[in-house]
C-alpha cells in the first residue's frame, strides 16, 4: 500500500531560556521520527502529557517547521505545498470544542471560513456546503443560525468536524477530539469519526493520551515518549503483545479501574521526566521495572518486529540484555 503520510527522521528542537537571566537550551520535543500511514489507516499516536504529540501534529498541519527531516503527503513534501493544497489534504480536529469556536461566531461562520478563507465559491454556495456538510455530522440545518454557547459539547465538536471536513480534506488530524467530552458523549463522536472515515476514505492521525480510546479507532499504534516513537504495531498485536515495558505499563494503567490512583505494577506513577533534561541511555530507565546498568548508559537501537518496531535492550537481539520473554 502506498502511503499518503510519511515522516522521515522528523525531528524538532526548541531554544527554551530558563529564567530572565538564563542560557537557551536545546528541547528535543520531536527526535528522529519516522512513520507511514496507507490510505486510509488510523494511525493512534499515544503517550503522556508532554511527550511531543501535540508537537507532531503541528508539524504535519504545516504550523511549526521541522528542525530536521521531511514530511510528505502523497510523497511530496509539505514544506513545499501551498497553504491552499496543505488545507485541502490536511485539515485538523482540537481537543477542545468550548476553545477551538469563535463564541461571537454563528455556526453557519464557523463551518464556512475554511471556504471563504481560500476564496472557495459564493455565498450559496457556501450555504449548501455548511448544510449538507452539518448533515453528514448529524447536525439540523437550523443551527447555522445559532452560536457555540447555545450547544452541547458533543454538538460543538460535531461543529469542528464540520468545519474539518467542509474542505474534504484526505488526512485528519485529531488532537484528544474527546477527552473534554463526557464519557457517554466520546463513543457517540468516536463513532462518527469512524463513519466518516469509511465514508470517505479518511486518512487520520489519532492523537490520544488514552490507548482505550485508540483501540477503538486505530488501525496501527505509535506510542512517543520523550519525542521518540519507542513502539509501533498493529492495533491487535500491541493490545495482546505489547513489547515495550513503557507500552506494558501504559496497559496496565488503562485497566486501573479508577484512573488517577496510580499503577501498583510499575514505576509510571512517578513523574514523566523534563524533556530540557532527558535521562541518559534509553530514556524511559528512571521509570522502567527491568532497566539495567545497560539502560542508564546506552540508548537502544531501533529493531523491527512481526508487526512493527520497537526501541527496547530486550527485543535487540545483539543486545546482552536480549530476552523478549522477560519484557
Ligand atoms: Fe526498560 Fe531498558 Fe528496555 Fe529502556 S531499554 S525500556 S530501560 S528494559
Ligand atoms: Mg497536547
Amino acid at each position: 500500500a502506498s502511503a499518503v503520510l510519511e515522516l522521515r527522521g522528523v525531528t524538532k528542537t526548541y531554544h527554551v531560556k530558563q529564567g530572565l537571566f538564563g542560557t537557551a537550551r536545546p528541547l528535543t520535543a520531536v527526535n528522529d521520527v519516522s512513520l507511514s500511514l496507507p490510505r486510509g489507516e488510523v494511525l493512534g499516536l499515544v503517550g503522556e502529557s508532554g511527550c511531543g504529540k501535540s508537537t507532531l501534529a503541528k508539524i504535519l498541519l504545516g504550523l511549526e517547521a521541522p528542525t530536521a527531516g521531511q514530511v510528505l503527503v502523497d510523497g511530496e513534501e509539505i514544506g513545499a505545498q501551498d497553504r491552499m493544497t496543505l488545507a485541502r489534504r490536511i485539515q485538523p480536529i482540537f481537543q477542545d470544542p468550548y476553545s477551538s469556536l469563535n463564541p461571537r461566531k454563528s455556526i453557519f461562520d464557523i463551518v464556512s471560513l475554511p471556504l471563504r478563507v481560500h476564496g472557495i465559491g459564493d455565498r450559496a454556495h457556501w450555504e449548501k456546503e455548511v448544510r449538507s456538510i452539518l448533515d453528514i455530522v448529524g447536525l439540523p440545518a437550523r443551527v447555522m443560525n445559532t452560536f457555540p454557547s447555545q450547544m452541547s459539547g458533543g454538538q460543538r465538536q460535531r461543529v469542528a468536524i464540520a468545519r474539518a471536513l467542509i474542505m474534504k480534506p484526505e488526512i485528519v488530524i485529531c488532537d484528544e477530539p474527546t477527552s473534554a467530552l463526557d464519557v457517554s458523549v466520546q463513543s457517540q463522536i468516536l463513532n462518527l469519526l469512524g463513519d466518516l472515515r469509511s465514508e470517505f476514505g479518511l486518512t487520520y492521525l489519532f492523537i490520544s493520551h488514552d490507548l482505550a480510546v485508540v483501540e477503538h479507532l486505530a488501525t496501527r499504534v505509535a506510542v512517543m515518549y520523550l519525542g521518540r516513537i519507542v513502539e509501533e504495531a498493529g492495533v491487535a498485536g500491541l493490545f495482546d503483545e505489547a513489547a515495550h515495558p513503557y507500552t506494558q505499563a501504559l496497559l496496565k494503567s488503562v485497566l486501573t479501574p479508577e484512573p488517577g490512583l496510580g499503577v501498583p505494577d510499575t514505576q509510571l506513577g512517578m513523574a514523566y521526566p523534563n524533556p530540557i533534561d532527558p535521562p541518559s541511555g534509553c530514556h524511559f530507565h528512571p521509570r522502567c521495572p527491568m532497566a539495567t546498568e545497560l539502560c542508564k548508559t546506552t540508548a537502544p537501537r531501533p529493531v523491527e518486529t512481526p508487526g512493527g518496531r520497537v526501541e527496547c535492550h530486550l527485543h535487540d537481539p545483539e543486545s546482552p540484555m536480549h530476552n523478549p520473554k522477560a519484557a
